[in-house]
């Protein structure tokens, strides 16, 4: 069976990827942070035919036998947030893989990594902006959390779907925490138009 890679590290993100790629005819793996993910792909010989990336994670720790070997003057690092998901991609095409994305849910207002996607993303209805790196296909997308995961209740309205008698923004009304809706990207990322090689209007 191929096998689909998924590096996330949010919870709600690894659920969903269980979830939302359970008929998609691959073996789902995920890498619950940065350093998984990089060791997989680091020995990885075409082992993974789609590589799913989050954009924004954690620095790793700096310890023996880290993947990265961050010295003391990288202790500045540890923990913060840091836009992996742009190096996993020349990794991932590195690695063998045949398609890759790189999926956040930052918000383009939140966050400048996630408004730096903006230029990707116009092609979004028609499956997303798709350019060929060492044969893979490669695409960005922001914000696709929208997969309900049945059993959890949305932090922000508690589970009633509703804001002061608004449709909840943080569950879009389901009551249920979200996660990004892997399979729905999947679908985007396999459609086969042309690759767009030249972004009009830049
Ligand atoms: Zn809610």
């Amino acid at each position: 069976m191929k096998k689909i890679l998924v590096i996330d590290d949010g919870a709600n993100n690894q659920a969903s990827a269980t979830k939302s790629l359970a008929d998609s005819g691959y073996e789902v793996v995920v890498a619950k942070n940065f350093e998984e993910g990089f060791s997989l792909l680091r020995w990885s010989h075409g082992d993974y035919e789609v590589v799913l990336l989050d954009l924004l994670m954690p620095c790793p720790k700096s310890r023996a036998g880290a993947v990265l070997p961050l010295g003391p003057e990288a202790r500045q690092f540890e923990g913060q947030e840091m836009p992996f998901g742009f190096p996993l991609v020349f990794l991932a095409a590195m690695s063998g893989a045949q398609y890759i994305a790189v999926v956040t849910d930052a918000n383009h207002h939140d966050h400048p990594m996630s408004a730096m996607l903006d230029p990707f993303e116009w092609l979004r209805n028609s499956g997303g902006v798709r350019l060929l790196l060492n044969g893979a296909a490669v695409k960005f997308f922001q914000y696709p959390a929208t997969f309900p995961l049945q059993g959890t209740v949305c932090n922000k309205c508690q589970g009633t779907g509703t804001l002061r008698d608004y449709k909840c923004y943080g569950c879009y009304g389901s009551g249920n925490q979200l996660g990004k809706d892997w399979g729905m990207l999947l679908k985007l990322l396999l459609s086969d138009e042309e690759p767009c090689r030249v972004v009009p209007g830049l």
